[in-house]
């Protein structure tokens, strides 16, 4: 017989075999000798109290094992000669759209600026190397997208889009580790997603797709309000269907989309900086526990959301045991975001700490016009680049020296490699953002006791959360409203912010040309 339950135990108990079996068979009412195997469903960590539990959905097998079928089975087919769409952007929304136009019987070309992802590893290490950014294949741009190498978090709120689980299922068929099924919070690990996303180009080519690289897609063939196919270059490639899965950091994209009159709306968005504590404070913190996290707790996590002058000031991207990486995509401009391996298992925990950008922001900033979010996002990176001295160096400021408007003389150890430069972030940061900023800070810090640590760095700046525009499309039919056969996807095109997201989105979006 097999049955389902919840239970909550400690960390150690639930390390402990003989403690789940004993707490299993008192639940079920049943001897524990009748329990042959039981398997973690789904695990949650509930440290709203001093008492840290985990919250476990158990499947148990009585008397005898029962061999469950796993429900999905992807039905991809051989689709060499069927008719193209063309796919622009390996990134989570291109490749999900690629694999499902398979699975329907069409014949995915994926044109991707970048390079493959085992490249993309070599570009990354030249890029810490000699301090130059390659413009098509950095922590952007190439096989896999901006997520490749990143914490991998899977988790997302927007559960409504469309089916989280099909999407955890595939990455799973495709290697990711299946614990990814189970955790409340999935990641996989900047160390793990290579594979993952290379096991899936490799599906794609096998059923008879393809995936080329350093294919810059350089402008659209239309006429008469219809997508023909692009231009790569010198090079044209026809096709009825073109789906735009760009991300939101190939600016030139939406530049070339304006010069067609092709119709984009600005979209609020977000900015503000990086901030990195050492984890062990972090886990004191969340796990209410001077001694810190203990043998059985993984790495702490926070999420906070604030309020300030009406505006949402909140943590975003967490990565707990993780990295600050430097996410420019082009020359003169300093970016940050964060990554994790799989293990979480740095000194540090990163997060994102942003605020929302819209038309009154913009306006506060001098910034105007169809493109001010993106004019924004890129004096503001422009300015973090000279603070920084070029060169990758990130300005930073420790927390406590950010609110008071004080120079810091010296550094915690931080984990961004090409190295910091102090600042004070309050004398060339807009007033508006700096003022919430830290506002958001200080109610963070009343929520948290210790997190306005001495030890807490701040680096700058954090401008690519999400994309200052969207590219509208129809409700039911996913094309845009004014160019029959192209289909605005994912992240760039205003439709998701995430991984897993995208990846629904790429989806929905191969659905529709079908
Ligand atoms: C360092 C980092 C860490 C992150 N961590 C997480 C995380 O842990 N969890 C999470 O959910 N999200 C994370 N994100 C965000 C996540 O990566 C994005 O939300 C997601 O990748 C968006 O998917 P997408 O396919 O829409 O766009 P992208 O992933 O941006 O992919 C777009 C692709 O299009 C290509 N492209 C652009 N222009 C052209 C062109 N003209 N021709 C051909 N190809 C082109 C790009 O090279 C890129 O590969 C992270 C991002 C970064 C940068």
């Amino acid at each position: 017989m097999y049955t389902e339950i919840e239970v909550r135990m400690t960390p150690e108990e639930a390390h402990d075999k003989d403690a789940v079996r004993e707490t299993l068979a008192e639940k079920l009412r049943v001897d524990k000798e009748r329990i042959v195997h039981a398997e973690i469903i789904r695990k949650s960590i509930d440290a709203r109290q001093r008492k840290v539990v985990l919250q476990l959905k158990i499947g148990v097998h009585l008397d005898e094992l029962e061999l469950k079928k796993r429900n999905f089975v992807p039905h991809y087919q051989d689709v060499s000669e069927r008719e193209p769409v063309l796919i622009v952007g390996a990134g989570p929304a291109g490749l999900f759209a690629a694999l499902r136009l398979i699975e329907r019987g069409w014949r995915p070309i994926v044109l991707e600026r970048g390079k493959c992802v085992e490249d993309r590893k070599k570009d990354l290490a030249r890029l810490y190397r000699t301090r130059e950014v390659d413009e098509d294949s950095n922590y952007g741009f190439g096989e896999g997208g901006a997520g490749t190498f990143s914490d991998g978090k899977l988790f997302t709120r927007s559960k409504k889009r469309g089916n989280v689980e099909r999407i955890l299922e595939i990455l799973v068929y495709h290697g990711a580790a299946e614990n990814i099924l189970i955790d409340a919070h999935p990641h996989i690990g900047t160390d793990k997603l290579p594979r993952v996303i290379g096991n899936i180009r490799r599906t794609i080519e096998r059923f008879g797709g393809e995936v080329r690289f350093n294919s810059r897609v350089t402008d659209l063939l239309i006429w008469g309000g219809e997508v023909q196919g692009v231009r790569i270059g010198r090079e044209e490639l026809m096709a009825r269907h073109v789906i735009l899965a760009t991300g939101h950091s190939a600016r030139d994209v939406y530049r070339m989309l304006h010069r067609h009159s092709v119709l984009i709306l600005p979209k609020e968005f977000a900015v503000g900086l990086r901030l990195e504590h050492p984890q062990e404070l972090i886990d004191r913190i969340q796990y209410h526990n001077p001694g810190g996290r203990g043998d059985f707790l993984p790495a702490a996590e926070y999420s906070f959301v604030t309020n300030v002058e009406g505006r949402g000031v909140y943590s975003f991207c967490m990565c707990p045991g993780g990295v600050v990486v430097p996410a420019c995509t082009g020359p003169r401009q300093q970016v940050v975001n964060g990554m994790s391996s799989s293990g979480r298992n740095t000194r540090w925990a990163n997060s994102a700490i942003v605020t929302s950008i819209g038309e009154q922001e913009l306006r506060m900033a001098g910034c105007d016009g169809l493109f001010a979010g993106m004019e924004f996002q890129e004096s503001l990176e422009r300015e973090a680049w000279v603070q920084g001295g070029g060169g990758l160096y990130a300005p930073a400021q420790r927390l406590p020296h950010f609110l008071s408007g004080h120079l810091s003389e010296r550094f915690p150890s931080c984990s961004y490699k090409p190295g910091i430069r102090s600042t004070i972030f309050r004398d060339w940061l807009p007033d508006f953002l700096y003022r919430r900023l830290s506002s958001g800070l200080r109610l963070m810090g009343r929520k948290a006791d210790g997190f306005l640590s001495e030890d807490a760095v701040l680096l700058g700046v954090e401008a690519r959360t999400s994309s200052p525009v969207r590219i509208p499309r129809g409700a039911e039919r996913l094309a845009h409203p004014e160019i029959a056969g192209l289909y605005p996807c994912g992240e760039g095109a205003g439709y998701a912010g995430g991984i897993v997201s995208a990846a629904m989105d790429g989806e929905k979006c191969a659905e529709s040309v079908v």
